[in-house]
């Protein structure tokens, strides 16, 4: 007799939706419900990549893949090896959708629209018969006789496996419910964050970009690399994102009060003194206020200039090597404090949520309840910017609707 098994996914997002068609695709007879508790499917995807929705990574190396997941990391290869950025692309171009990337390694759908994404998937679970229930919060979870009952606002109902896909949410008591089942919770906090400066002058330069930047965070071993960009309210840029995911617990432990230590250039002290004895040889007339040897804007030139306190009318031939090396130390060490964080553009994921040592990996079941799958950002999972974020939604969701049983890819 063929199975007819009867499947919840519980939460309408990008995992949820790879959940329920990965069980539609692995398991052609299964009945499948996806429950979503508010009156929209998708919603994240829809206001994803400023409305362009960042779909993936330009990345083929799995070591390389790894590194963007401060949270899961090596953790993830089986995930990975399941299911990857290629066979997102792949997914969604035998779907009629073409994903085109960008030269940072974003990918977005070429339409430069979310809805392309959105329609996409809604037309592929239609074709499965995918039930959706809006509006359909699942207030508990229950185990009888070897099935499933999840709990509803006013009733219960019966299903052979259930997969949680509710995404992020930095509130503890979110998680209650599967606590309930004996899931370890690593306790929520926000990751992907901006840098608040409210005492810092270097704000005025809001819209300035140091290209190729090194953030530090004072006392911790968190050191990234990237752009860096100046904001009104303090600093932001891919450096920035970066520590602020590396940093994600750690900074909330210091309720964000730190010091940073900032890199304007990629050169070491030494390569700058000797591009410094350099351009005294070729421009030693020149004013060092008009002549920037360095790949800075000419504003934060300046303002390092004054910082140093090197004077305006100062020629490359009088800079001396006091002055060369304290230009050197705000160059690479420059000092700041940061006091409190700014969500970036509301892009932002949660670190921590149910714990990866209680659940199979191969698999996406849960260790602590047979039958019970996750995938998705309710798993402390969550990556740096660039698309990373959706592609564990997708590979964990892929993974888990195989539903434990070892299919070929
Ligand atoms: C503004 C913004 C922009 C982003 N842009 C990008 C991007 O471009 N690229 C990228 O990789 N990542 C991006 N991210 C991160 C990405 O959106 C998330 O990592 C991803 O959506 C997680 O997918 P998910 O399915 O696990 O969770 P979600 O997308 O959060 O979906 C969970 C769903 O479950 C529902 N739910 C929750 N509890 C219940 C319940 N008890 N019963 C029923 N339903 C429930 C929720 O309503 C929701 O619809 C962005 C995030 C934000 C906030």
């Amino acid at each position: 007799m063929k199975e007819c098994k009867k499947v919840a996914i519980i939460g309408a997002g990008a995992a949820g939706y790879f959940a329920a068609l990965s069980v539609a695709q692995h398991h052609p007879n299964a009945e499948v419900t996806l429950y979503e508790k508010t009156a929209k499917v998708l919603s994240k995807v829809k206001i994803s990549g400023g409305g362009r929705c960042n779909v993936t990574h330009n990345c083929n190396e799995l070591s390389e893949l790894l590194k963007a997941y401060p949270r899961g990391g090596r953790k993830l290869k089986s995930i990975f090896y399941q299911f990857n950025p290629k066979d997102t692309v792949n997914w969604f171009k035998e779907r009629g959708v073409a994903i085109k990337a960008e030269a940072d390694g974003r990918m977005f759908p070429v339409s430069d629209q979310s809805q392309t994404i959105i329609d996409c998937l809604a037309a592929a679970a239609d074709k499965q018969a995918i039930t959706l229930q809006l509006s359909t919060g699942v207030k508990a979870l229950k185990q009888e006789k070897g099935k499933w009952i999840i709990v509803l606002a006013n009733q219960e109902r019966v299903y052979d496996n259930v997969i949680v896909t509710t995404g992020g949410n930095p509130k503890r008591n979110s998680f209650d419910w599967l606590a309930q089942q004996g899931h370890k919770i690593i306790p929520p906090v926000p990751s992907l964050f901006t840098f608040n400066m409210p005492e810092e002058n270097i704000t005025a330069l809001m819209g300035v970009v140091a290209p190729n930047g090194k953030v530090s965070i004072a006392g911790t071993k968190i050191k990234t690399e990237g752009p860096i960009l100046v904001t009104h309210w303090g600093l932001s840029g891919p450096a920035v994102l970066k520590a602020s995911a590396f940093g994600a617990r750690i900074l909330a432990e210091k309720n964000y009060c730190f010091d940073v230590q900032i890199g304007w250039v990629d050169q070491n002290p030494k390569e700058l003194l000797s591009l410094f004895e350099k351009t005294v040889s070729v421009h030693p007339h020149k004013k060092i206020m008009n002549h920037n040897p360095l790949e800075l804007p000419n504003r934060l030139w300046h303002y390092l200039l004054e910082r140093t306190r090197v004077p305006q009318d100062r020629r490359w031939n009088e800079l001396g090597l006091k002055n060369s090396r304290r230009l050197i130390e705000y160059l690479t060490n420059d000092l700041y404090k940061v006091n409190g964080k700014t969500t970036f553009k509301e892009e932002f994921v949660t670190c921590g949520g149910v714990s990866l040592s209680d659940v199979d990996l191969n698999t996406m079941q849960s260790k602590k309840a047979k039958g019970l799958y996750f995938a998705g950002e309710v798993l402390d999972i969550d990556a740096i910017t660039g698309g990373y974020n959706f592609q564990a939604a997708w590979s964990s969701g892929y993974v888990a609707g195989k539903l434990g049983e070892k299919l070929a890819k």
